[in-house]
């Protein structure tokens, strides 16, 4: 069977879509909405040429923005070889561990996942919902960023607070990027001709959300996100790890309320905190290249945290074969791979700065021949990822 996978990502105050030839294996039109519900709300359309059509459309909710991109593939002539329909979902629960043809028991059950994701699963829903009632005729998968992880043993996922708190509520850690991270560890076994059943790959996945995955024969073993993303690496505006006492801390001593302290936690802090300047790695590399102390510092907080994480990922894994890095901060920020291969020297790595300025030989390796385990940069496709999965489910 050949035809247009239609992938839709519905976040918060975003719409992305994504058609995919799922014979070629590629974008052939996607688009991103962002900004929705306020005035600076936009589409902006791209060609599988990379042109791009940008349309302002302020105030456009979800709905309206889902309507546009129908319209749009139906006046490209694309609606009529879309053969189904792949949404991303941030948070499955333990519900799901693979990809899922989406039933009205499964919308439920991510419904009553939304306690984990607020955000998220509202607005997946809200891209559900429309996709069905816009396309009855075609069959929908949900693919779960938590569904990878659910292979975590106990030690890796248990918190150490009553057990009653996970057998009763669900409290634990379900981690997220599950897409990306299976994604890039399962080109890391071909690029690398690992045996699929015996090998050990730890990946990073920096965009403006961060996680480690540590994958033992392409299954995950441990990732540093948790209940929610914001557990774990420092990120664009998140924390990451902090000790739970803090939260008492600036309670009593600053009068924050909960809500205050989470979204400091989860919007003002990380790379955006640390420098109080940008959350944007890029940014924060040319500011640190001009000798800014706070960008500097910034950096360096980040690189720490990541090496600190990958190093203790070994633990999870009966062997290590491969570091990779991933997302836009892994795919492009040589000096933050650079300095993470110089904190990670004890464990006998060695990066090429020449492959690493050119992002890797032909098989993403930046690593040295003698570096006892190969580091690599492995572009995430996790769009790709949807399609296929969507295709294989139907
Ligand atoms: P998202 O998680 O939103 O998908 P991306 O994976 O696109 O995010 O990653 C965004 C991050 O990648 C930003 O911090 C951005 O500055 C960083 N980035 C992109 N290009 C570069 C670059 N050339 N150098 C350093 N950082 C970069």
């Amino acid at each position: 069977m050949s035809g247009l996978i239609l992938v839709l990502n519905s976040g918060s105050s975003s719409l992305k879509f994504s058609v995919v030839d799922h014979s070629a294996d590629r974008a052939v039109f996607e688009g991103l909405a962002e900004q929705l519900g306020g005035e600076a709300a936009k589409i902006t359309f791209k060609t599988a040429t990379g042109q791009r059509e940008p349309q302002t459309m302020p105030g456009i909710d979800h709905h309206q923005a889902l309507a546009a991109v129908f319209d749009k593939l139906s006046e490209r002539k694309l609606m009529q070889d879309i053969i189904a329909i792949g949404h991303r979902v941030v948070h499955g629960g333990e519900f799901f561990n693979q990809p899922t043809l989406i039933t009205e028991e499964v919308i439920a059950k991510i419904r009553a996942c939304e306690p984990l994701a607020p955000l998220h699963n509202p607005a997946h829903l809200i891209g559900i919902l429309g996709a069905r009632e816009a396309c009855p005729h075609l069959p929908q998968v949900a693919v779960f960023d938590t569904a990878f992880h659910q292979t975590m043993p106990p030690k890796a996922f248990l918190y150490a607070v009553p057990i009653a708190l996970y057998e009763q509520h669900g409290v634990r850690r379900y981690g997220f990027h599950g897409t990306s991270h299976e994604y890039v560890s399962g080109e890391t076994i071909k690029r690398l001709q690992l045996d699929p059943e015996d090998s050990g790959v730890i990946v990073a996945h920096l965009g403006n959300g961060a996680s480690v995955c540590a994958v033992a024969n392409g299954k995950s073993m441990d990732t540093s996100m948790g209940l929610t993303p914001l557990e774990g690496l420092v990120m664009g505006t998140r924390s990451g790890d902090i000790d739970a006492g803090v939260l008492q801390y600036l309670h009593n001593t600053c009068g924050m309320s909960l809500e205050d302290i989470m979204d400091m936690l989860n919007k003002r802090s990380g790379l955006l905190g640390l420098s109080n300047q940008s959350n944007d790695m890029r940014s924060l590399c040319e500011l640190a290249s001009t000798g800014d102390a706070a960008a500097t510092t910034a950096i360096e907080v980040f690189c720490y945290r990541l090496a600190k994480y990958i190093a203790a990922y070994s633990v999870a894994l009966e062997r290590l074969d491969a570091i990779v890095f991933t997302g836009g901060i892994g795919e492009n920020a040589r000096p933050v791979r650079a300095r993470v291969a110089a904190l990670l020297k004890n464990l006998g790595v060695s990066l090429s700065d020449e492959l690493n300025q050119e992002n890797g030989d032909p098989r993403g390796v930046i690593s040295n021949p003698q570096s006892r385990i190969p580091l690599l940069v492995i572009p995430t496709q996790e769009e790709l990822m949807i399609a296929r999965a969507t295709f294989s489910s139907i």
